[in-house]
């Protein structure tokens, strides 16, 4: 079953993967990493990618992108990219507040496999 938080990944991906080669080629090679790395964590939690069962344990996706977001040079650069183009609806105009939206519902609702 799809839930919110899926939706927003799949409505943040898109966008992020077209700031990707384009606005992001502005950015210095250390920050452009760094957001290619929360491209890579995005699309972990939408397919539930773990390595482990603890909860918030360091390894998870979520925990990852927090601290990728630290980062002023990287969440400064999804904040000011709050333009519409792209048909992109008001849900991803500011790709910061989307993100952190995806990441507090996906810490209130982290599913782990069964070994
Ligand atoms: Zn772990």
């Amino acid at each position: 079953m799809r839930c919110r938080k899926d939706k927003k990944i799949d409505k943040i991906l898109p966008y992020l993967l077209i700031l990707n080669g384009n606005d992001a080629s502005s950015l210095k090679k250390e920050t452009r990493l760094k957001f290619e790395k929360l491209i890579i964590c995005l699309m972990k939690i939408k397919y539930n990618i773990r390595y482990c069962s603890s909860k918030f344990c360091k390894c998870h996706p979520e925990t990852i992108i927090n601290e990728l977001l630290i980062d002023d040079k990287l969440s400064n650069f999804l904040n000011k990219n709050n333009h519409g183009e792209f048909g992109f609806s008001v849900e991803v105009k500011n790709a910061l507040e989307v993100i952190k939206s995806v990441i507090k519902e996906s810490d209130e609702s982290i599913t782990i496999y069964d070994d």
